[in-house]
This record gives structure tokens, sequence and C-alpha cells, in this order.
């Protein structure tokens, strides 16, 4: 069976834990979290960057940072995981979502002013499949009306909009490493903070509402409760894992992109584009090939498709039920305008496998499955 994906392993990890063990410091915060910070800072080139438990928990702590607070609503794409909503939700905001472009599935932001109201206080643009929103566009609009962005970058690491990593262009960004993304340490995430001013409280939220951090810098002699918070902060073992994958970060996306480009070029070469749809991306995007699609004619026909490559030994999954159509969407969201596009276009859109070593053989033999399967 060829795996829609296998978590990569860089080969260092197993070094990184033994490090660990001999240094006897596992909780977090420790050497190895601060060199996960400083090289992601060097890499995205950001302000700041905080490790956290999971990229759920970062765009949670975006929440509380700007305190959002019951009443207050927040734009967003319904094509998306659904942490993207809970994060805001649970703080008891009203999720506002707007349509999607077709062609990148991002949020459409020429819909984002019409869903604007007096409550509105934030939009969050998800960067799907590592391909950059139209962040120009998206940061006029929230400077006009005085709203902040959070860009959920959970799909983007090594992604860029013109030259910036995504994550780094609006006031917060908020990074995955589960082991599902292109860079991981089975769970954990990152907040990029792009404001100084809220570098201070950040640090406090995350370690539960004291001062920790300022007490291990050496900064105040005791810590304290001084604020609301939680426990965002990644053990040791995890940092050490995520740090043995973040060194490989360059060589794992141009491997990805070359896989991606493999996909791109079989498929154009069989000139089968009016039998179903690939996606149009090239490389100006800045992309990180973290997601291979194509798109069937409509949800039948896709499911028949899955069916036939499970067949011939090829796993490929669907995306994101789109969260106006679930239960807890019904509850806590509404869908401004017109659903043109997000319920359709998630019908259609099929993952192929896509992970650091997948065969250049298999690329070709999973091409020319679908080719034949639509022959
Ligand atoms: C994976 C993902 C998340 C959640 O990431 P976790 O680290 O598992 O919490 C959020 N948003 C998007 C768009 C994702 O793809």
């Amino acid at each position: 069976m060829i795996r829609f994906n296998i978590p990569y392993i860089s080969g260092n990890e197993q070094a990184y834990f033994d490090e660990v063990l001999k240094n006897q410091k596992f909780c977090g915060d420790g050497g190895f979290t601060k060199k996960c910070h400083a090289l992601l800072s060097q890499k995205l080139n950001a302000r700041k960057v905080l490790l956290t438990t999971s990229c759920t928990h970062a765009l949670e702590l975006s929440a509380l940072l700007m305190n959002i607070v019951e009443g207050d609503e927040v734009i967003m794409p319904s094509y998306t995981f659904v942490s993207t909503a809970n994060a805001f939700a649970l703080r008891g905001a009203k999720i506002v979502f707007v349509d999607i472009h077709p062609d990148t599935m991002n949020i459409d932001e020429r819909l984002i002013e019409a869903a604007i109201t007096d409550k509105t206080r934030a939009i969050v643009p998800v960067h799907y499949a590592g391909v950059a929103c139209k962040m120009d566009e998206i940061m006029q609009i929230a400077n006009k009306h005085q709203l902040y962005v959070v860009e959920d970058a959970a799909q983007a690491i090594g992604a860029t909009y013109k030259g910036k990593a995504l994550g780094t262009i609006g006031h917060f960004g908020t990074l995955s490493f589960h082991e599902t993304k292109n860079l991981h340490c089975g769970e954990a995430g990152a907040l990029i903070i792009n404001d100084e001013k809220y570098l201070e409280r950040a640090e406090i939220l995350r370690e539960k509402g004291t001062n920790r951090s300022k007490f291990i810098r050496g900064q105040i002699d005791k810590y304290s409760w001084v604020d609301l918070g939680s426990s965002y902060l990644p053990s040791e073992l995890n940092a050490a894992f995520l740090l043995a994958q973040l060194e490989k970060e360059e060589e794992v996306t141009r491997e990805r992109k070359n896989i991606w480009k493999t996909y791109y070029e079989a498929f154009k070469s069989y000139n089968l584009l009016e039998k179903f749809e690939i996606s149009e991306i090239s490389d100006d995007y800045g992309f990180n090939a973290h997601i291979f699609y194509i798109k069937a004619k409509n949800i039948e026909e896709r499911q028949n498709l899955i069916n036939h490559l499970k067949m011939k030994e090829i796993q490929s999954v669907f995306h994101y039920i789109p969260l106006h159509s679930a239960l807890a969407g019904s509850i806590f969201a509404s869908f401004n305008g017109i659903d043109k596009h997000t319920t359709r276009e998630s019908e259609k859109l099929l993952r192929l496998p896509l992970y650091y070593g997948l065969e250049i053989d298999k690329v070709k033999y999973i091409v020319e499955t679908i080719y034949k399967y639509f022959l």
C-alpha cells in the first residue's frame, strides 16, 4: 500500500533524545526549546517565536492576547480545520465564515469587507496547502477597519509570500508540528509574534499566567500568578525531536516540491484535464508543497476514485468538511454571503500521497493509475 503520509524522520532525533536524557532537563523552555526558538526566528525572519503544545494552542494564545470576549466576531474561511474556529469560539466569539477562491481554497479577500460589523475583531486567513492568501489586500482591509490578523500558517512552514515567511505578516501567526505536517514532533506548534508589544504577555499566558519566564532569565527573584493563562509549552523531548527536523527544513521542502512537480508534469503530459482539475500553483507562489490534490467532477466521482485507488494499493484522502455544515458550526458560526465555492470545491478535492522519501516511480504509478481510471 502506498500510504498517504509517512511522518518525516531526519535521523538526528535519537541523538538529541540522548542529550536530553544526559542533561536531565525534561520540562519546557530548556536548551532545545531555546535552540528551536532561535532557529525558527532566524529562518522565518520573525521578531519572536514561541513553541507551543500545538497549533490549536497557539491559536488559543492569540485569542487570549487579543482579549477576544463574548459577542466579538472573527472572520475566517469555512474550509479549514476545526481549531481555527474553536480557538475563538472558546472565548465566546461568533465565527463568521466567508467564501473561498476555488483555485487556491484560500479565503476570498474581496468578500471580507462585507462581513465586517462593529463587533468584528479579527480576520484569520488560512494558508491552505502552504499556499499564501492575498496578504497585501487582507492587511489593507484590517488596517482600514483596525482589526487583528492571525495567520493560520499550520501547513505553511517553509512557505513565503513576496519573500516573507507565512505567519510573519499579520499580528500573529501560528504553525503546526503535528505529524501530518511537513515537519513535526508528533504534536506541537508555535506562535509567531510580530508586534513586540504582545511579547511579555504572551510569555505569561503560555506559562500558566505566571512571570516564570522572567524568573528563569533572572530578571525577577520569584515568580507568581499575574494574569490568566494555561500550560502551552512543550517538553524538552518534543523540542529535541523538533530541532532535529527544523535543521532539515530546506532539504524537506526541496524534496517535497520535487515530488509535487513530478505529479504536476505527469498529469499535464497525459492531457486529461477535462476529466479532472489539477491545481495551477507554480513555484513563484513560494509554496512548500504541503499537499498535492486533484479535483474530481463531484463527490460521487471522488468516492469512486478513492475506492479504485484503494484497490490499486494507493491511499488517497479528501479534506475538510466545511465548518458551517458541521453541528458545532451551526451553533457557533454563520456563513456570510453565498457559499458559491466552499462546499462544491471541498467535495471535489482529493489529496494524493506526498511525503519526504516518496519514490518518483510511485508517483508515476499513481498518476498512471488515475489516467487509466479515466480512460
Ligand atoms: C493541522 C492544522 C491545525 C491544527 O494543528 P495542531 O498542531 O494539530 O493543533 C490548525 N489549522 C490548520 C489549517 C491545520 O492544518
